[in-house]
């Protein structure tokens, strides 16, 4: 299977990375799709893919980095002539989420104005999500790949559950973390995993610094939580991703950022550290993700 670092970074907008998405293709020709980032329509065209061709979309939660562009990507699937619904797999709150933006929703003049066109007509299925909201365990198997889900700790359960994912196709495991600090149930998702993509927003101090001054969640992995998650699942690679703008040169960022980071740190000379904090317990094939890496497995 082919896996195409769609977006990589964080909730902020960063001019070098996208936000949260993960492209699964397979050698049968589907495709399915790891959180739904902003640019994660844009990226598939710019890795060959069309959008209409994606068939499920599995939302590890509902923060915006991981699921604003589902509306771009819905309608231009519809656009692009999907004939069938997509799957969409998510937590509670996903059925909510994709109800409110289609024919009775935020986007409803939208789908008045092109649903009145016979092509359109024809395909309305497109622009009405198949949705599913999932518990633990077997969430999805259409026979060639399966989707294992797990929970994760990242926000309280009563505002968002939130998941991991374990994928199996082709005789080959990917598992992926969304967003969470380290926990065993990452650990059991990731266990003997071919490829763990996992989420390092953070170097330590930025942790802490979010921890002091309480501007955004710090449940999030770092260097040093990454490598030891990794070693104890006997994860045989990993890919580190979701890197909260630390790394970035933008000025905007470092000018407008300062009470959710530490911005006199940032630069992309953290990316060492990085390396050498998840180094410190973890020994095998480590790359550190950036938009459109493309992994074979
Ligand atoms: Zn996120």
């Amino acid at each position: 299977m082919k896996i195409t670092m769609l977006g990589t970074g964080a909730a902020l907008p960063d001019p070098d990375r996208g936000q949260s998405a993960i492209l699964i293709s397979t050698e049968s020709g589907r495709h399915y799709l790891l959180d739904c980032g902003e640019g994660a329509t844009r990226q598939m065209l710019r890795a060959n893919i069309n959008p209409a061709d994606v068939g499920v979309v599995f939302l590890t939660h509902l923060h915006h980095d991981h699921i604003c562009d589902f509306p771009y990507f819905v309608i231009s699937g519809w656009m692009l002539n999907r004939e069938t619904s997509p799957v969409l797999l998510g937590p509670k709150g996903t059925r909510r989420f994709s109800d409110h933006l289609f024919e009775n929703g935020a986007y409803q003049a939208d789908f008045k104005a092109r649903s009145a066109y016979p092509l359109r007509k024809a395909n309305l299925a497109a622009v009405r999500p198949d949705v599913r909201e999932i518990a633990p365990g077997l969430v999805y198997d259409d026979g060639e790949l399966r989707m294992i889900a797990g929970h994760v700790d990242h926000l309280p359960h009563e505002v968002c559950e939130c998941f991991g994912v374990r994928v199996e196709a082709e005789g080959k495991v990917v598992a992926f973390s969304g967003d969470t600090k380290p926990c065993a149930g990452m650990v059991d998702l990731a266990r003997d995993a071919d490829l763990l993509i996992h989420e390092c927003t953070f170097p330590q101090s930025f942790i802490d610094h979010r921890a002091k001054t309480g501007v955004g969640t710090f449940s999030h992995t770092s260097p040093l939580g990454l490598g030891m998650l990794a070693s104890e699942a006997r994860a045989k690679s990993v890919v580190a991703t979701h890197f909260g703008h630390f790394d970035s040169t933008s000025p905007v960022l470092k000018r407008a950022a300062g009470k959710h980071l530490p911005t006199e740190l940032m630069g992309p000379h953290l990316m060492d550290e990085v390396v050498r904090d998840i180094r410190r317990n973890y020994a095998g094939p480590l790359r550190l993700a950036d938009d459109l890496m493309r992994i074979d497995l």
